[in-house]
């Protein structure tokens, strides 16, 4: 990456205004530069963005907020302020009609699974255990991972189906780091360790079990952001998309984009940051890059994400945040009750904000489907499932285009394509979850925002690449393993 010798920015253009794009233009204005966000949508946030509708309010499907860094998480407290809430995390799995604690409890999952099947997950965790001992099994895919630290019995009946269900693609295809990434750290011990004693020592991300959330839903902090950046000096252009970005072959020069009239406009900077998904960043190229480079980006695939939000009357459905819908017999993925992470998400304590999800590649019915075949589909499959839920009074679709990269076997070695074509421009930085093709949350890609941001003020050389999925910067390490 060549970010050596960078003279400070003053005009820093920022391609999306989600939670990268926003913490990076925070951090410009804090820096005294004068950042311009150009954002696609009528609002800013991205897939942590919150709409408003019909009385309620709904994040993208359920967003808690929970990091390792220090810095992002005082910069979520001090820009909530006042708004901030510390949500007590309820989630179980739903599996052929049963709910299990989540994390696991051993007497739940005894009384779930019953005595013989338990007997069998414990019999298989032990070969898993006994075949690591003797032999350290190669882990490539997601597969051999989950095989390798809880036994094939548990993979099968909890792990399968659902990530299957995620990401459309067996889990044999599906690359072993993105396991490491999400449930690192956890065996089938450390989750019974935690069940028992209930550790205080919050460290494994999986298992914790509070969280930070805006009262306004997820999407406040961002809006929050904004105020902040404009009363600073910065501009957020909403309803605007950037169609192309003009380099001379080691700098960018220029975006272009069209906005809220529909008219094409043309903005030069000093410096650019771009959370737009990396595969529409090289095509926005001008000139284009060589054709292996867009040939490695073609092969990039993303899954999209499907809300289906619906608004009930009535009681509660359930009192979890959200719940992950393994059963194989329905579609759905999880469903969440944002009433469950603040009151403030309904105004009327017995209309509830429900999201159901769908996960799905473009051409799929699911993403072909009208707002109403969805909703009642979403409403047919609560049936399915036995939940009981007041009257739906009303319901909509939220898509969105690329919202999980796959992290399918292989997909490294395209990247590193991509990464050392970019790696020429001096002034032109990917940031954020699309735009580094990075399975993250929200601390993630406010931390490579703020790093992106710091290089373009001139403050060092920070390699957004090197932030690890706990949302740590780890300079001169691999980190992105
Ligand atoms: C269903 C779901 C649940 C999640 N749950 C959690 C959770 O519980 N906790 C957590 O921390 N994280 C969660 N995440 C992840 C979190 O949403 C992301 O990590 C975060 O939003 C990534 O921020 P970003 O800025 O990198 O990208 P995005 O949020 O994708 O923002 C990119 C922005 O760029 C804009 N854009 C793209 N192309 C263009 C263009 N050409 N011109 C102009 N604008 C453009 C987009 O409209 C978007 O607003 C979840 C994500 C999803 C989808």
């Amino acid at each position: 990456m060549q970010t050596t010798d960078t003279p400070a920015a003053r005009d820093i253009v920022i391609v999306g205004g989600g939670p990268s794009g926003m913490a990076a233009a925070l951090e410009a204005v804090r820096g005294g530069a004068r950042p311009v966000v150009i954002e696609r949508l009528d609002r800013v946030g991205g897939l942590a963005r919150t709409i408003d509708h019909g009385g309620c309010r709904f994040d993208i499907g359920p967003h808690r907020f929970f990091t390792l860094n220090d810095e992002i998480r005082k910069l979520f407290v001090e820009v909530c302020g006042a708004d901030l809430l510390n949500v007590p995390r309820l989630t179980r799995i739903f599996y052929k009609r049963k709910y299990f604690n989540y994390p696991l409890t051993p007497l739940n999952a005894l009384f779930g699974m019953g005595v013989l099947t338990s007997f069998k997950i414990l019999m298989s965790y032990m070969a898993a255990r006994l075949r690591r001992l003797v032999s350290q099994p190669e882990l490539r895919s997601f597969e051999d991972w989950v095989i390798d630290r809880f036994g094939r019995r548990l993979y099968e009946t909890f792990f399968k189906t659902y990530t299957e269900k995620v990401w459309g693609i067996p889990c044999t295809r599906i690359g072993a780091d993105w396991a490491g990434q999400r449930i690192k750290g956890l065996s089938l011990i450390a989750a019974v360790v935690n069940a028992v004693f209930h550790s205080k020592k919050k460290t494994i991300k999986t298992l914790v079990d509070e969280f930070y959330y805006p009262r306004l839903g997820a999407g406040q902090l961002y809006e929050k952001m904004e105020q902040l950046v404009v009363t600073g000096g910065g501009a957020v252009r909403k309803n605007s998309e950037v169609l192309r970005i003009k380099h001379d072959g080691f700098r960018a020069t220029a975006v272009e984009y069209r906005d809220v009239q529909g008219a094409t406009n043309s903005i030069g900077g000093d410096f650019f940051l771009s959370s737009a998904p990396l595969t529409e960043l090289l095509t926005q190229l001008d000139p284009p890059p060589p054709a292996a480079v867009l040939e490695a980006a073609r092969s990039l695939r993303y899954r999209n994400h499907v809300g289906v939000n619906l608004i009930i009357k009535g009681a509660s459905p359930f009192p979890d945040n959200w719940i992950y819908v393994h059963s194989p017999d329905v579609r759905m993925a999880r469903i969440s009750d944002y009433l469950n992470f603040s009151k403030e998400m309904s105004n009327a304590p017995d209309i509830h904000a429900l999201t159901v999800e769908y996960f799905c590649f473009e051409g799929d019915d699911i993403w072909g489907s009208s707002d109403q075949e969805l909703v009642k589909r979403a409403v047919a499959e609560l049936a399915i499932m036995g939940i009981a839920h007041g009257e739906v009074i009303d319901g909509f679709a939220v898509r969105s285009e690329k919202a999980y990269p796959v992290i399918e076997i292989g997909y490294e070695a395209k990247i590193e394509v991509i990464k050392s074509f970019l790696d020429r421009f001096e002034n032109l930085l990917p940031i954020g979850r699309s735009g580094m093709f990075k399975y993250n949350n929200q601390d993630h890609a406010m931390a490579t925002g703020l790093l992106a941001a710091r290089t373009a003020l001139g403050k060092g050389r920070f390699d957004p690449w090197l932030v690890n999925i706990d949302g740590v910067y780890h300079e001169g390490s691999a980190a992105t393993a």
